[in-house]
């Protein structure tokens, strides 16, 4: 792709909707030339550069449930898709019942983007860099989609198909993002190594949560979530069972992490090298689940 110098917004006409059946009708009548949006950080940005040039922009903030933040003590925690990032960050029930959300979000540039960018754009653009995917991943989230025919639930463990490419099909919207209850006692933590602090994509994420389970002999279970070294941000599956049947000691961390290691993809690109990315994903791995037990150990 050749490099644009004098980046500009393409023409695009603008729709706002009143309700989800009609945006949609027109998205489903529109399936090559119609985009729905929230923030715009990821869709403004792809079409001044020229990467796509939808003719209409379906804006669909202000639909039904779309601003909805609820947490119900029996349910979980319910965000709605125009919510934005700072909202997510000032919520006290998000900081007091998942706090691994607020990190995440924390880590997405800065205060001025997140007034805009929210978590179901983060997902719908499908980046296995999307900053906020795998604290919804190791969280349990599952989307609210409203499609043309009905609606439903999907989990988000089994929504991403490849970089940009996603379940979704046309007419899709997706209204909300639910999450059950965390699972009690647990800690997480999200480690993002980027070229600087603010304001870049990552190099390598990890997300750890860690909980409490009696149902396994290390007394503990684990997930564990990458971004950006996979077509897809990626849970890692097999770090539950190898964590799950031993006492948890450094060693077994570290035996933990080189798995983790292993189950990544990664490519070279700008920001990085493909060995520099696997090292990276060791390295953080180990640091992220010696954190998550540290804090584990010292809560109980
Ligand atoms: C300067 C800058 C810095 C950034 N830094 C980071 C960073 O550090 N980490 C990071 O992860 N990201 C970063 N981003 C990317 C971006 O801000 C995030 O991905 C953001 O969360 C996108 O949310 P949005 O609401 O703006 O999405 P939008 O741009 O509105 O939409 C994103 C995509 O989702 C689709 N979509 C939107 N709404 C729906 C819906 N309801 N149903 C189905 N599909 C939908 C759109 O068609 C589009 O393809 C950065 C962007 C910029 C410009």
């Amino acid at each position: 792709m050749s490099l644009n110098t004098h980046p500009s917004l393409p023409e695009f006409e603008y729709y706002r909707p009143e309700t989800l059946i009609e945006a949609s009708e027109f998205l489903v009548h529109h399936p090559a030339e119609a985009r729905p949006f929230l923030g715009g950080t990821d869709i403004f940005v792809r079409m001044r550069d020229g990467m796509i040039t939808p003719q209409f922009l379906v804006d669909v903030k202000n639909l039904d449930g779309m601003n909805t933040l609820r947490f119900d003590p029996q349910a979980g925690l319910t965000i709605g898709a125009a919510v934005n990032m700072n909202r997510v960050i000032a919520s006290p029930e998000v900081q007091a019942h998942y706090p691994l959300l607020v990190e995440a979000c924390q880590s997405v540039a800065s205060y001025q983007l997140r007034t805009r960018a929210t978590i179901v754009g983060n997902i719908c653009n499908a980046s296995p860099a999307g900053d906020t995917i795998g604290a919804c991943l190791v969280l349990g989230g599952i989307l609210n989609i409203h499609g043309i025919i009905n609606s439903c639930q999907v989990p988000l463990a089994t929504f991403f198909l490849g970089p940009g490419k996603t379940t979704l099909m046309p007419g899709d919207i997706v209204t909300a993002i639910h999450f059950p209850l965390p699972p009690q006692g647990c800690q997480g933590t999200y480690l993002k190594l980027g070229r600087n602090r603010l304001s870049d994509l990552s190099i390598v994420g990890v997300t750890v949560l860690g909980y409490p389970d009696t149902a396994l002999s290390s007394g503990y279970r684990f997930r564990l979530a990458l971004a950006s070294v996979a077509p897809v941000p990626l849970l890692v599956t097999g770090l539950e069972t190898s964590l799950a049947d031993q006492a948890i000691t450094p060693e077994v961390l570290r035996e933990a992490a080189h798995l983790t290691a292993e189950a990544c993809s990664p490519i070279d690109d700008v920001r990085g090298s493909a060995r520099y990315r696997r090292q990276m994903v060791r390295n953080l791995s180990v640091r992220a689940l010696s954190e998550v037990w540290e804090k584990l150990s010292s809560s109980n």
